[in-house]
């Protein structure tokens, strides 16, 4: 069995805990983790609060804060193999996807290395006499960052290169899930040479390491992902210190497709929206939306697709669909899949659990049900899994009425050659992202996050530099004249 360690002030520590992670492929018990509990989740966030005021980092160029960042994102490169390795393994989503993902994340590191030093203070033109008005950014403080199991290594990159970059320090608390592959990251934040405390990476579980750390009254930035349940817990967290927080929650992501649009490039896009990653992303396009006219078409086309995915181990590059990443996820599925049917909804395809595959694996079959008409709550519950809830639309109002019935209202896929239709979908759907003819694309230049329930602020993109700096305003009065009525105020 592996054994891991987590990274507190520059040093490999066993945890003042430890608890065991399965595989989901076999349902083995395959590793032994570290847990922060209360000591040393506090130490790990002291530890950040010292660097933040150390010479060693504060004393850096923001320049040299962008070497160290382009360093971590070449060793990431070239350790990108060994990372979706423990991924998979930890997490079973499929090798294929692991490995081109992680090799991707290092460009973030390098996207934001490259930003670090173009960040600029602004003179402000006031109208007042003698006065040189200037505004300053400051790192925010000490960056709390919290990320599920999925995508983590992709997840926590956009909250450390940015807080980094702006000169912040960061503890980053890894999914106890499946923090395998974050607790290796750590190894290359101490080769890329971070002073001791600049990043440390912890794993525990959200009741306790979870909730001392996003109500630390030394952290002054939060930043999370995860589900809306667990978000209302860290909103009330930040009550006692309050931290300012950006929020990356759940979705229940439409795709719309009109009549005129290429059916067979969509179905290959809605074949990628939902069953890829198994379905376990917070963008899946887990509702499908089709124009009546080519309804049947495409449905045939997508089932026929679907039927042909192959199921397999993880970690096998011909796999194009794996397990889940724990059993109370497939048991949350099967019964919303078996409300929805009872609702009135239509079984298409899959629905149950493969019976070629390891039983003590969580896998499941690529679903689809037919919910015209129906309440079913496939339509509205966020899985996380491969299940496509499809129903049909009329016309552009009757699209956007469907498509916004969400609280959520993270992504959106639009499927017509109609530039004046995309014009005007693209100002009506209540999402953050909005892919128009493809689906699940990603650039650290794009800002990324949603509206109602998905939370709130953006990763990625230049401004979310923002959110890891405050603004000092410097006044200074350049006469020499003497101070007048001290009781006017000037
Ligand atoms: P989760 O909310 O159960 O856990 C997320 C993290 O929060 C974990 O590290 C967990 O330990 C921690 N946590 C739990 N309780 C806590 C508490 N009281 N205080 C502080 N932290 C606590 O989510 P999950 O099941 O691991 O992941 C799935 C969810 O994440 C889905 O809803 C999915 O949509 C969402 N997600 C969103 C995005 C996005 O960018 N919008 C990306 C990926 C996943």
């Amino acid at each position: 069995m592996k054994t891991f360690h987590y990274y507190i002030d520059g040093r490999f520590e066993d945890g003042e805990a430890r608890f065991d992670s399965v595989d989901p492929s076999t349902g083995e018990v395959w590793a032994n983790m570290p847990e922060a509990r209360t000591a040393d989740t506090d130490r790990a966030v002291r530890a950040a609060d010292r660097a933040l005021n150390d010479a060693a980092w504060r004393g850096l160029t923001a320049a040299a804060r962008g070497k160290l960042l382009y360093r971590l994102g070449d060793l990431i490169e070239q350790h990108a193999s060994d990372l979706a390795d423990l991924e998979t393994q930890d997490t079973g989503k499929i090798v294929r996807e692991t490995k081109a993902q992680i090799a991707y994340v290092a460009e973030y590191y390098r996207y934001f290395a490259g930003l670090a030093d173009k960040i600029e203070g602004r003179v402000v033109p006031v109208d007042k006499k003698d006065m040189d008005a200037t505004t300053h950014n400051e790192p925010i403080g000490v960056v709390a960052a919290i990320v599920p199991w999925n995508s983590q290594l992709f997840l926590s990159a956009v909250k450390i290169a940015p807080a980094i970059a702006a000169g912040c320090t960061v503890v980053l608390k890894a999914s106890e899930e499946a923090p395998a592959p974050l607790l290796a990251f750590a190894k290359l934040v101490h080769e890329a040479g971070f002073p001791p405390g600049v990043i440390n990476i912890i794993t525990g579980f959200g009741a306790e390491c979870g909730r001392v750390l996003t109500s630390h009254p030394l952290v002054a930035r939060v930043a999370f992902t995860g589900g809306p349940e667990t978000a209302r817990h860290v909103v009330r967290n930040t009550a006692d210190n309050f931290a300012h927080l950006t929020l990356e929650l759940g979705g229940k992501s439409p795709v719309m497709v009109f009549d005129d649009a290429d059916l067979d490039s969509a179905a290959n896009a809605i074949i990628a929206s939902i069953f890829a990653a198994t379905g376990q992303s917070c963008v899946a396009g887990s509702r499908l939306l089709i124009q009546r006219g080519v309804y049947d078409d495409l449905l045939a086309r997508i089932v026929e697709k679907a039927k042909r995915i192959r199921i397999g181990v993880p970690s096998d590059f011909a796999t194009e669909m794996g397990p889940l990443a724990t059993r109370q996820q497939r048991d949350k599925i099967e019964r919303v899949v078996a409300e929805s049917l009872e609702a009135g909804a239509t079984l298409i395809t899959g629905g149950a659990v493969p019976q070629d595959m390891p039983q003590k694996g969580n896998y499941y079959l690529p679903t689809i049900l037919d919910c015209r008409n129906t309440s079913a709550s496939a339509l509205t519950e966020e899985l996380f899994g491969p299940v496509l809830a499809v129903s049909v639309f009329d016309d552009e109002d009757d699209a956007v009425a469907q498509a916004n019935s969400t609280r959520f209202g993270l992504a959106s896929g639009l499927f017509t050659r109609d530039i004046g239709r995309t014009s005007r979908m693209v100002k009506r759907i209540r999402a953050g992202i909005v892919w128009v003819n493809t689906y699940r694309v990603i650039a650290p230049s794009m800002p990324f996050g949603g509206y109602g329930d998905t939370g709130y602020g953006r990763e990625g993109g230049v401004a979310s530099i923002y959110d890891y700096l405050r603004t000092k305003s410097v006044w200074i009065y350049t006469s020499d004249e003497p101070i007048g009525d001290p009781f006017v105020m000037r």
